[in-house]
């Protein structure tokens, strides 16, 4: 679990530690952290798409309280993002994002319907506390001096250039 802080977008304070799952098979009903029993949360992501498309997507993440972290599911982010934006602008359709933090519901729901202005939404946005990063093993045995080999994440299906 690599956990690094980026810089911060967001006005309000940091919330959340945030995972993405690029294990598409993989769904996280325990916790990869503590391997407690993980639980839904509901909220809007907000996502810089590059060069300049900042999004917010309400999302159900999988929580683990006992961590503070959600863990969303890339396969289905991407799927939301490029259903988004084939209606707004299909050009943008694999570009490289960044999931930022989470939006404020109440910016949300005011925003949801038109389009609000990177510097409006910014006041709105708690930055993730930390991202860690999902690492799998590849299963079977292994001597007990060696690591396990990683597997590699599946590559994107739809957001792709
Ligand atoms: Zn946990």
């Amino acid at each position: 679990m690599a956990k690094e802080k980026i810089i911060q977008f967001g006005q309000l304070e940091a919330k959340y530690n945030f995972a993405l799952n690029p294990f598409p098979k993989s769904r996280f009903s325990k916790c990869p952290v503590c391997e407690g029993k993980t639980g839904q949360r509901k909220v809007p992501l907000f996502i810089h798409v590059e060069p300049q498309y900042p999004v917010s997507l309400n999302y159900t993440n999988r929580y683990c309280p006992r961590c503070d972290l959600l863990i969303a599911h890339k396969h289905e982010i991407e799927h939301l993002l490029t259903d988004l934006f084939t209606k707004r602008n299909p050009s943008i359709i694999g570009n490289r994002y960044y999931i930022i933090g989470t939006v404020e519901k109440k910016a949300w729901r005011e925003g949801v319907n038109n389009s609000i202005s990177i510097s409006d939404i910014l006041s709105h946005v708690h930055d993730f506390k930390g991202h860690m990063e999902i690492h799998m093993s590849i299963g079977g045995w292994v001597h007990k001096d060696d690591t396990p080999p990683e597997m590699p994440p599946p590559p994107s299906t739809e957001w792709v250039k």
